[in-house]
């Protein structure tokens, strides 16, 4: 049988088992679930739209008969293009847009029970209701489950951690000849009964799995916050100023996010309603943005968290460790530190690296590769921005329209490889901080993490799935 005609069978099956309406093929718009956040845009030979579990076993096992590779999808935000199918046409997409039934919210557990498909968005407009909130803070708004394949990070990652802390159960698909549906525990906080199996599906891609339906921890809503963008007198107290606001504040202090000056300039050119907050004053060359909150109900907490964090500036301005900072207008700070992304889009090709080292590194990591930059790739800039409290920072260079040479990719994929050979060398950093691996940094896996450890992986990965994973995660 030729590979057209058995792709023709599997998508009659696939369509028998999920009604036409839920199986778009060649020909259909398919633009959206092919074209990635970041550039990796592939060739999908159908979606399919399952709106159940049990759709998603049969999707499962469809293809495994017909040995088509299926590429789980959420909402298609991951920057690591992973979530697409890659060009050659022959990999089907397995959307969980139309998985998104109701919210079920359990007030005395603290947790919530969502599908696969739901949207952050709309799970955290459900839990507002009831005063809760899933605190995953980022400029995106992606699917549950894709947060679960991914153990998304984010803004607030100092405080709460990454995904992963707050999942208390799940429900998954595994990748093998049938679709095998695996309950892995509801709503308990403890469960110590043998293996935790769902750690196996959180952060890897849904390479194992699709993860249908999951179990949250959820927050009270933060009623109080204060807010400001520091200047840092130079790298070197970056990590002072940590310090200190962590002994300042404990567990109030909820954001530390750093911010170069590249990366800010970009946003106050391309992204309306943003200005330099710290004017006339010029940019500085690396500001913080500070998020203190609480989530109590008492009327003051949010005067005494703001009293409480002028006096910390004023500290901090005289001990020489800052040189500037604005206070308050929260939502246009966080628009500003949200935008980034998209602004550095306009400004030229982005070469986005999503790396992480010990918290006391980063800023010598952060200094040795604009040494590595300016040496190597003098036309290339860096915009870096992230999450400096947990030791993440976007390392993203733009490879500007103007006053640069033509873009080509072997170069681009040089300068990724150099920085990482120095983060992973001089360093022991990560090379995937919480975007995840998929093809733009993949491939630095065989590089990076050992035999011994990429064999153990493989076993396992053989022994849930029977010898063919999902996707492009760890593929
Ligand atoms: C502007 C912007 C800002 C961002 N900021 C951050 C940030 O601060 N922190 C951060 O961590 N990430 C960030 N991201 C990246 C991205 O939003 C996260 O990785 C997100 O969790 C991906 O979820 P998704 O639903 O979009 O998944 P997709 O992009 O659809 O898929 C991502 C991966 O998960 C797999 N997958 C998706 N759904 C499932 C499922 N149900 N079961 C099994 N596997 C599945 C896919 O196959 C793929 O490997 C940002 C992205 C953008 C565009």
């Amino acid at each position: 049988m030729s590979a057209a005609e058995g792709m023709r069978r599997c998508i009659e099956d696939l369509r028998a088992a999920l009604g036409d309406q839920n199986v778009l093929a060649s020909g259909e718009d398919l633009a959206r679930y092919q074209t990635a956040a970041r550039y990796e845009d592939g060739k999908a030979a159908f979606v399919a739209l399952p709106t159940t579990t049990a759709h998603v076993s049969a999707v499962v096992a469809i293809c495994r008969r017909h040995a088509v590779t299926l590429v789980p999808q959420g909402a298609n935000t991951g920057l690591v293009g992973a979530g697409v199918p890659d060009s050659s046409g022959e990999q089907g997409v397995l959307s969980l847009d139309r998985l998104n039934g109701p919210v079920a919210i359990d007030l005395e557990n603290r947790s919530v029970r969502v599908a696969g498909g739901v949207r952050l968005s709309a799970l955290n407009e459900e839990l507002a209701r009831f005063g809760l909130t899933f605190p995953i803070d980022l400029g995106a708004d992606p699917s549950i489950g894709g947060m679960v394949a991914t153990n998304t990070g984010g803004a607030r990652f100092i405080r709460y951690g990454d995904v992963r802390r707050s999942v208390l159960g799940l429900e998954v698909v595994v990748a093998d000849e049938t679709g095998t549906i695996l309950d892995l525990g509801s709503g308990l906080r403890k469960n110590n009964v043998g293996l935790d199996l769902k750690q196996l599906f959180i952060g890897t891609g849904g390479a194992f799995g699709v993860i249908t339906r999951v179990d949250l921890e959820v927050q009270p809503l933060q009623r109080q916050s204060a807010t400001a963008l520091l200047a840092p007198r130079d790298r070197s107290t970056v990590m002072a100023v940590l310090l200190a606001a962590e002994a300042a504040f404990g567990s109030d202090l909820s954001s530390f996010e750093g911010m170069s000056g590249e990366a800010l300039s970009c946003v106050f050119r391309h992204i309306p309603d943003t200005r330099n907050p710290f004017a006339p004053e010029p940019l500085p060359e690396y500001s913080v943005l500070v998020e203190l909150s609480r989530s109590t109900a008492e009327p003051e907490a949010g005067e005494r968290l703001k009293a409480g964090l002028h006096r910390f500036l004023e500290a901090q301005f005289e001990a020489g460790m800052i040189v500037n900072a604005v206070v308050d207008h929260p939502e246009a700070l966080w628009k500003i530190r949200h935008s980034i992304s998209d602004a550095l889009r306009e400004e030229g090709k982005v070469i986005g690296l999503d790396v992480s080292a010990r918290r006391g590194d980063l800023e010598h990591f952060r200094a040795d590769a604009r040494v590595l930059v300016r040496r190597e790739f003098p036309w290339l800039r860096v915009c870096d921005f992230g999450h400096c409290g947990d030791g993440g920072d976007h390392f993203n260079l733009v490879w500007p329209r103007l006053d640069a040479p033509p873009y080509d990719a072997a170069t681009a994929r040089l300068a990724r490889t150099r920085l990482y050979e120095l983060l992973v060398a001089k360093y022991d950093g990560s090379f995937s901080a919480e975007h995840g691996t998929g093809p733009s940094n993949g491939e630095y896996r065989s590089a990076f993490l050992g035999a011994d450890r990429l064999d153990l992986e493989k076993r396992i990965g053989e022994a849930l799935t029977h010898g063919r994973l999902l996707g492009r995660a760890l593929g």
